[in-house]
C-alpha cells in the first residue's frame, strides 16, 4: 500500500523545494499525509452571487461578479492605500489593499470579469471590502463549487503565491492521485458501532465536501478520532503504569496524623477538605500509586489538606516532599508547614536553588538516612543528586507551572515511584482537566473555609485616580495592607519595568508616609525575598508589583488589590491575582484598573470578574472566551493543545463519549492481544512516535 507519510511534499507536483520549504516551516508539512491532515479552518457557500445593491456594511461573507472600473491610491505612508472601484451593474464598492499595491495593480486588469470574495463594511457612506479574494470568472466554475474550504496561510506563504487556493489545488491533486483507499486508522468495529465515515470518504468530504451534511459527517469521523486516540493513549499509560508498579500501602492513620488533628490545628476541617482527605487515604492504602490533581479556589485550604496527607506518609514509615513554582513560595510553604508542626517531633528542611554548600550537604545526608522527614523546596528538590531514604509521597504545587516532564521524573525517585499529589489553584473545567491531565483521578475542594467575606470587585477607568488613592488611604489608615500590580509581557519587559517604576514613582509620591516595596521578576532571589518580607511583616503598607505576586503568596492583612491595564490580563490571571486578598477576617476589595477604550471582549471579562468570585465558573467562561489554547495552564501542560480539529470548548460531551469508549477497549483489553482492536494498538503506536509529549504522559 501506498504510504503517504514517506511521500516528500517536495515532489508534488507544482511545489517543488522552495515551496515545500515554506511549507515544512510555516505549517510543519512535510509528506503528502502532513498535508491532508492540514484541515481548512473554515468553508464558505459560494454557490450564490449577490448584486451590489442588495449589499450593506452588516453582511458577512459575500461572492460579487463584476470589474474594476479603475485604480486610485490614495493616503500617505502607513495610511497609504489602493483602491478598486469594482462594478456589476447594480453598483459600485471599493476594493481596498493596505499592501501589496504593486503587486495587485500588476495582477488584476481594468474590464476583466471577476468573482470577488470578502466581507463588505460600510465607511464615509461607501461600502468597502478590504484585501479581498479575487478569481478571474472563466476560470471559476461556480456550480461546482459549493462550499469551499479555506485553509489558514501565512504572510510568507502569501508572498511566495502559496494562499490557500494554492493549498485547495494540493489537496486536489493528492487525492486525485490516491490509488485506492486510505489505510483505516479506527477498527470497523468502532465504524460500523458509531456510524462514522470510512477513512476515505472522510479525507475527500473535509477537503472537498459534496455537501453541508457530509461535511458535518466528515468532520464528527476527524473529532471523533482525534479525542479518542488522546483518551485511548491516557488510559493506556495509565493501566500499563499501574501493571508496572504496585504503589506504597499506607496502612494505617497513625499517632502523627492523631496527634495533630487533636492537639496542633487549629480549627476545624471544611466538609471539602475531610471529603478530600478520604479520597486520598483511600488511594494511598489501596496498593494502587496515586495520582491525583486537587483542584480547589485560592484559600480554600489545600496546603492544610497536603500537610495532612503527608503526615499519613510519616504516620507508615515513609517521608514527604512538597514541590512549590517558585522560591517565595517554597519559603512559605516551609513557615507554615513549621508553624502548623510547632511543638511536634518531626524534622522538615527547606531546600531551594539559593541553599549551598554544607547546608545543602546536611539536608541530603538527612534525606538519605530518613532523619529529615518533610521536605520542602523549588524544582531542586527533584534534581538527581536529591535522594531520599523512603520518599512516599510528593506534593507539587500549583501543577501548570511544572511540565509532564518534570513530574516523569518524580516517578523516577525511587524504585517504586511515591505518591503524586498535584494542587492547582486554577481550576480547569472538567472537559479540559480530562485531556491535560487525563491520567490524574480528581478531586475538588468546592467549599471555602467558614467566616471569610467575598471579595468585592470593581471596574474603574484610570481617569478617576483621584478616587482610588483616596480609598487607598482609608484603607492603609484603617491597618490594612494594599497591592498594586502591572502587567507583565515577555516580548516587552522593557516597557513593562518601566511601567513598573513609573507606577512606583507615582504612588511613592502619592503616599509619602508610608514604606513602599517593589517586586518583579528581574530581580535576585534575595533582593526579592528581603522587599517580600518587608510586606509580610508589615512595615511595607503598599507593595507594587509584576506579576511575580500570582502564584500562593499570603498576607492575610492586605486587603485591597488593584490590578492596573487589567485588559490586559487573561481571565483566570485576574483570578489568581485577586485571590491574593480576601484571606483575613476583613472585607476586601480587588479594583481593575483600565483605560477607556476596551474590546468587546476586555468588557466581558471584567463584567465576570465583577459578577463571580467563582473560579470554576470563570475558568468556564474563559474556556469559552479564548479557547483552551489560551487557557492559563494548558500551554506548559505537556499534552500540546494543537488539536487539528476538535474544540475542547465545544466538543466537551465527545470528548467524555470517546472516554468512556476508550476505557472499555483498555478494560476489555488489557494486555492488547485482541485481534479487532490491533488497528488501534498500531495507530496509537504511531501517533506516540510523532507526538513528542504523549509518549512522556504516564
Ligand atoms: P490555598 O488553597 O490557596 O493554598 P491555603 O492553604 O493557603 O489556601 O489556605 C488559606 C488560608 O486558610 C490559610 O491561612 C489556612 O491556614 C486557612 N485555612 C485552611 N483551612 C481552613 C479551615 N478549615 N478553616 C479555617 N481556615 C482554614
Ligand atoms: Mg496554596
Amino acid at each position: 500500500m501506498f504510504d503517504l507519510s514517506t511521500r516528500d511534499i517536495k515532489y508534488l507536483s507544482g511545489v517543488g523545494p522552495q515551496k515545500a520549504a515554506l511549507l515544512n516551516k510555516e505549517l510543519e508539512v512535510y509528506s503528502l499525509h502532513d498535508l491532508l491532515y492540514y484541515f481548512p479552518y473554515k468553508y464558505v457557500d459560494r454557490s450564490r452571487i449577490y448584486y451590489v445593491h442588495e449589499i450593506d456594511g452588516n453582511m458577512p461573507y459575500i461572492q460579487l461578479k463584476g470589474e474594476i472600473l479603475g485604480f486610485e491610491t490614495l493616503g500617505e505612508g502607513r495610511q497609504r492605500r489602493l483602491i478598486a472601484h469594482f462594478s456589476d451593474g447594480t453598483g459600485v464598492v471599493d476594493l481596498v489593499w493596505f499592501q501589496g499595491i504593486k503587486y495587485i495593480l500588476n495582477k488584476y486588469k481594468i474590464g476583466t470579469k471577476y468573482i470577488v470574495f470578502g466581507k463588505p463594511t460600510a465607511f464615509n457612506g461607501r461600502i468597502n471590502i478590504a484585501h479581498p479574494d479575487i478569481d478571474n470568472a472563466s476560470e471559476l466554475s461556480l456550480s461546482s463549487m459549493g462550499l469551499q474550504p479555506y485553509y489558514n496561510t501565512t504572510e510568507k506563504m502569501k508572498r511566495s503565491f502559496l494562499n490557500s487556493h494554492a493549498i485547495q489545488k494540493m489537496m486536489s491533486t493528492v487525492l486525485q492521485q490516491m490509488q485506492g483507499p486510505l489505510p483505516e486508522t479506527l477498527s470497523d468495529e468502532l465504524i460500523a458501532e458509531h456510524h462514522l465515515m470510512s477513512l476515505t470518504e472522510a479525507m475527500w468530504n473535509i477537503h472537498f465536501p459534496s455537501n453541508p451534511e457530509m461535511l458535518r459527517k466528515a468532520q464528527y469521523r476527524f473529532k471523533f478520532e482525534e479525542l479518542f486516540y488522546i483518551q485511548l493513549n491516557i488510559l493506556r499509560y495509565s493501566r500499563d503504569r499501574q501493571k508496572k508498579y504496585r504503589g506504597f500501602v499506607f496502612k494505617s492513620v497513625g499517632k502523627i496524623f492523631n496527634t495533630f488533628y487533636s492537639q496542633n490545628l487549629p480549627f476545624a476541617l471544611t466538609n471539602a477538605q475531610k471529603r478530600v482527605l478520604k479520597e486520598i487515604r483511600y488511594d494511598t492504602g489501596c496498593g494502587k500509586q496515586m495520582n491525583r490533581l486537587l483542584q480547589g479556589d485560592v484559600g480554600s485550604g489545600k496546603t492544610l489538606v497536603a500537610l495532612m496527607s503527608m503526615l499519613i506518609a510519616l504516620d507508615n514509615g515513609y517521608q514527604a516532599c512538597m514541590m512549590a513554582p517558585t522560591e517565595i513560595l517554597a519559603n512559605q510553604h516551609f513557615e507554615t508547614i513549621k508553624e502548623f508542626l510547632f511543638g511536634m517531633d518531626i524534622r522538615v528542611e527547606l531546600l531551594t536553588g539559593s541553599i549551598k554548600g554544607k547546608k545543602r550537604e546536611a539536608i541530603h545526608k538527612g534525606l538519605l538516612t530518613g532523619d529529615i522527614h518533610i521536605l520542602i523546596g523549588t524544582h531542586a528538590v527533584i534534581e538527581d543528586t536529591v535522594n531520599f531514604s523512603s520518599l512516599g509521597l510528593v506534593v507539587v504545587d500549583e501543577q501548570h507551572r511544572f511540565g509532564v516532564a518534570q513530574r516523569a521524573r518524580l516517578w523516577m525517585k525511587n524504585v517504586n515511584p511515591p505518591h503524586v499529589l498535584v494542587m492547582t489553584a486554577t481550576p480547569i473545567p472538567r472537559t479540559l482537566a480530562m485531556t491535560v491531565y487525563g491520567d490524574l483521578d480528581v478531586s475538588v475542594i468546592d467549599e471555602l473555609p467558614p467566616g471569610r467575606k467575598p471579595i468585592e470587585t470593581r471596574h474603574q477607568f484610570d481617569n478617576r485616580r483621584e478616587s482610588l488613592f483616596q480609598f487607598i488611604h482609608k484603607q492603609i489608615e484603617a491597618g490594612r495592607q494594599i497591592y498594586i500590580v502591572y502587567p507583565l509581557i515577555k516580548e516587552s519587559e522593557k516597557i513593562d519595568l518601566k511601567n513598573l517604576e513609573e507606577g512606583y514613582e507615582l504612588i511613592s509620591s502619592e503616599f509619602p508616609d508610608y514604606k513602599i516595596c517593589k517586586v518583579h521578576g528581574k530581580m535576585k532571589a534575595a533582593e526579592k525575598d528581603e522587599q517580600m518580607q518587608l510586606f509580610v511583616s508589615g512595615e511595607a503598607k503598599i507593595m507594587v508589583a509584576t506579576t511575580v505576586i500570582e502564584v500562593g503568596v499570603n498576607v492575610p492583612n492586605a486587603s485591597v488589590m488593584v490590578i492596573e491595564n487589567a485588559e490586559r490580563f487573561g481571565l483566570s490571571q485576574l483570578h489568581q491575582l485577586r485571590g491574593r486578598v480576601g484571606r483575613g477576617a476583613d472585607q476586601s476589595y480587588c479594583i481593575l484598573v483600565t483605560s477607556y477604550k476596551l474590546t468587546e471582549e476586555t468588557r466581558k471579562r471584567l463584567e465576570i470578574m465583577v459578577r463571580t468570585n467563582d473560579g470554576f465558573e470563570i475558568a468556564e467562561a474563559d474556556l469559552k472566551l479564548r479557547g483552551p489554547g489560551d487557557l492559563e495552564g494548558t500551554k506548559q501542560s505537556g499534552i500540546a493543545f494543537d488539536l487539528k480539529i476538535a474544540n475542547i470548548a465545544k466538543d466537551g460531551q465527545l470528548l467524555q463519549y470517546v472516554r468512556d469508549i476508550a476505557q472499555k477497549i483498555v478494560d476489555n483489553d488489557p494486555d492488547a492481544t485482541s485481534p479487532t482492536n490491533q488497528v488501534l494498538w498500531k495507530q496509537l503506536k504511531a501517533l506516540r512516535k510523532t507526538n513528542v509529549n504523549w509518549a512522556s504522559i504516564s
